[in-house]
């Protein structure tokens, strides 16, 4: 047809499954396996019609300062959204709008290149190194912003913020952008940095760490230039990205400290027991701060037990793609899950 030669074509992202097979174990996108806090389901249960009438607040007033207050910022520092992807698709087509190519690395989370591709922002990857860790040099050359997880994703691997720093420091004259998806499994928050960088936007996600993911709730925390551009755009889009449900719940979240320190914990002192029944079984995996674990066998192709689990109704991800071939990023689960799918391993295996 004549008229596809005006179309923008892009190869999509592609998200991970979700069946809904009775009985399955779904390790297979880094949700939590805990339900979100006590307050969040008693307010759904208080919601009121008005709720699905009524508009939201385009300023996301509750939640924006919500958040401020839960990380000791203003609310000028604070922008939201329909999950850190909504965030980080803002991000990307406020802030890398020049010529020079933009820079991630090779192995990560693979919406980037699509949002790259979409809005038209040349890229070049820079290359982990054997062990799956980032190598600081390959971003000291000239370019148009950065982007990169840490927690990186689906390896796992963290970076340690002296790294994510020189980073920052090397890259004043563009947007460097650190996606938090999975910094409440133990890592360091970059959000101190944002004090002393006016060009450092640190981006995080109620998805993993506050069980929220079908909510869709993300943040972006950074100075109020930062803030404002990215609201300026997100205006210019859909004033109204976050529903009422979400920004009341998501507001409701943040007053429980106590229950996010809870799952959270839990979750870490399963994947340390994983991590060691694993090995036992022959698996290799670069060491995890995350809900997930990136892990290769010694001697069985992953793509077949990825479709024996399957089989049993354990799912896990698996990507075909140059370097990760042979790894599953298996989501911890609660620890029943997880000694089901310990258990079929032991015999698979
Ligand atoms: N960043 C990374 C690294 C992720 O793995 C994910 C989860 N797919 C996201 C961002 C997006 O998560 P959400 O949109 O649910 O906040």
């Amino acid at each position: 047809m004549k008229w596809e030669e005006n179309v923008r074509k892009i190869v999509p992202y592609v998200p991970g499954e979700q069946p809904e097979v009775p009985g399955m174990i779904k390790l297979n996108t880094n949700e939590c396996p805990y339900p979100p806090a006590p307050g969040v389901q008693e307010a759904i249960k208080a919601m009121q019609s008005r709720e699905l009438r009524l508009y939201p607040d385009p300023d996301a007033r509750v939640l924006v300062e919500g958040l401020a207050e839960y990380y000791g910022l203003k609310k000028e520092q604070v922008f939201v959204g329909v999950g850190s992807d909504d965030v980080l698709s803002m991000a990307f087509l406020t802030f890398f709008n020049g010529d020079k190519p933009i820079l991630f690395p090779d192995v990560t989370y693979s919406f980037y290149d699509v949002w790259a591709d979409l809005y038209r922002i040349p890229y070049k990857t820079c290359a982990l190194d054997g062990d799956f860790h980032i190598c600081p040099q390959d971003y000291k050359r000239p370019n148009g912003g950065v982007i990169f997880p840490n927690p990186n994703a689906p390896t796992g691997v963290y970076e340690p913020l002296k790294l994510v720093e020189e980073i920052v420091e090397a890259n004043r004259d563009v947007v460097v952008i650190v996606d938090e998806a999975y910094i409440d499994f133990g890592g360091e928050s970059a959000l101190p940095l944002i004090q002393k960088y006016d060009n450092l936007l640190v981006v995080q996600t109620f998805s993993k760490s506050r069980a929220m993911a079908g909510m869709r709730i993300g943040f972006a925390m950074g100075n109020e230039k930062l803030i404002r551009y990215l609201s300026d755009a997100k205006f210019s889009f859909n004033s109204y990205t976050m529903n009422r449900p979400a920004l009341t719940l998501g507001a409701e979240a943040l007053k429980d400290r106590a229950y996010f320190e809870e799952i959270t914990g839990r979750i870490v002192t399963t994947r340390e027991r994983v991590k060691g029944e694993l090995k036992k079984l022959g698996f290799m995996f670069p060491d995890s701060l995350t809900n997930f674990i990136f892990a290769t066998h010694e001697r069985i192709p992953a793509a077949r037990i990825f479709q024996a689990l399957r089989e049993r109704n354990i799912y896990v991800r698996h990507w075909d793609k140059p370097r990760i071939s042979d790894y599953l990023r298996i989501t911890v689960g609660t620890d029943e899950e997880m000694d089901t799918l310990l258990s079929f391993l032991r015999e698979y295996i």
